[in-house]
C-alpha cells in the first residue's frame, strides 16, 4: 500500500512563504491499496489538491470510487470537502437522477455518534449562508456509513477504528494489508497521568508506521503557560512529538510520522523540532505535504 500526505497542518490552513516546505493545508491522507482501492482519511483542505490529482484518472470521467473515513468533524477535517472536485462529477438524466454507471461514487464513514451527524454536518457547511452550492447539487453518488462494529474490509485492506481522546471524540484507525500496517492517530491528547492510551497502543501495536498528532511543544502544552501566544494547551485535544515517541516505542512501531502541525510553527521551527525528536527516535519524520511512503 501507498500512503500520501495531502494536508498535514492542524487547526487552520496557513499559506505563505514560511510554510512552503511542510505545507499549509489541513489534514488529508490518501492510502492506495495494492488492489487499487482509494481510501482517504479526512477532508481538510488537502483533499482539494488530492481531488485535482484524481481527476487525471477515472475520477475525471465519472468512473471512480473511493472511501472517505472521517476521524471527527472539526473544521480542519471537513472544510476541504466542498472543494473536492471528483464529488461534482457524474451524469444526471433529464429528471435529475444520477446515472449510476457514469457517476463517481463515495462512501463516507464516521464514528456512530459522528456518523449519524456526518451528513448533517457536511450539508450544514454547504448551507447557502456559508457556501453557494448545496450538497444535493453534487453529481457523484454519496452515501454515509456509521462505524458501529468498528471493523471494515475494503478489498484486501482491513480497517479497525478506536476512540481516542479529543473534545467531542475522535477515531484513530489501523489499516492492514499484505502483512503491512499503519496507524493514524491525529487529534489525540495523551493521558495526563503519564500512562499511554490503551486504545492507541492497540491500534499502533507493531505497526510499520504510526502517524501521530504532535501539534504542540511540551512548553506550549504546559498548563502553567500564559504568554502572547495564549494559555497552555492542555485539554485542547492534541499531543506533543515527544509523547509520540513514547507511544511509538511502547507500541513497537517501526516508524513515527508526526502530523497536525501547529499554525504557529513555520518551516524552520518544524525542522529544528524534527531534528531534536530524532535524537530520541531516529525513525521519525515530520509529515510534509506530498510525502509518500510505500509499504
Ligand atoms: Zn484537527
Ligand atoms: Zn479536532
Amino acid at each position: 500500500m501507498r500512503i500520501k500526505f495531502w494536508g498535514v497542518r492542524g487547526s487552520i490552513p496557513v499559506p505563505g512563504k514560511e510554510t512552503v516546505e511542510f505545507g499549509g493545508n489541513t489534514t488529508c491522507i490518501q492510502i492506495t491499496t495494492s488492489d487499487d482501492n482509494l481510501i482517504i482519511f479526512d477532508a481538510g483542505t488537502g483533499i482539494r489538491v488530492l481531488g485535482l490529482d484524481l481527476l487525471k484518472g477515472p475520477f475525471g470521467k465519472g468512473h471512480g470510487a473511493g472511501h472517505i473515513f472521517f476521524t471527527h468533524s472539526h473544521w480542519d477535517h471537513i472544510q476541504g470537502f466542498p472543494f473536492f472536485a471528483p464529488a461534482y462529477i457524474g451524469k444526471k438524466d433529464k429528471k435529475g437522477n444520477r446515472v449510476s454507471s457514469e457517476c463517481n461514487e463515495f462512501i463516507l464513514y464516521g464514528a456512530a455518534d459522528v456518523g449519524n451527524r456526518l451528513e448533517a454536518t457536511l450539508r450544514g457547511q454547504m448551507d447557502n449562508y456559508y457556501f453557494p452550492v448545496d450538497l444535493n447539487y453534487l453529481s457523484s453518488k454519496i452515501s454515509f456509513k456509521s462505524l458501529v462494529d468498528n471493523k471494515i474490509e475494503i478489498g484486501s485492506a482491513k480497517i479497525q477504528a478506536r476512540q481516542l481522546v479529543h473534545p467531542n471524540g475522535v477515531l484513530g484507525y489501523r489499516i492492514e494489508e499484505n502483512g503491512k500496517s499503519i496507524a493514524i492517530a491525529t487529534d489525540c491528547e495523551h493521558p495526563s497521568d503519564g500512562s499511554i492510551d490503551q486504545n492507541l497502543l492497540e491500534l499502533a501495536c507493531n505497526v510499520d508506521v504510526l502517524v501521530y498528532d504532535g501539534q504542540y511543544t511540551p512548553q506550549e502544552y504546559s498548563p502553567h503557560k500564559f504568554d502572547l501566544e495564549g494559555p497552555g494547551k492542555q485539554g485542547f485535544g492534541h499531543s506533543t512529538p515527544y509523547e509520540g515517541v513514547r507511544a511509538a516505542k511502547a507500541a513497537g512501531a517501526k516508524r513515527l510520522v508526526i502530523t497536525h502541525h501547529d499554525p504557529l510553527h513555520n518551516d524552520q521551527f518544524l525542522r529544528d523540532l524534527e531534528a531534536d525528536v530524532r535524537k530520541l527516535f531516529s525513525a521519525t519524520d515530520f509529515a510534509r505535504e506530498g510525502m509518500t511512503i510505500e509499504l
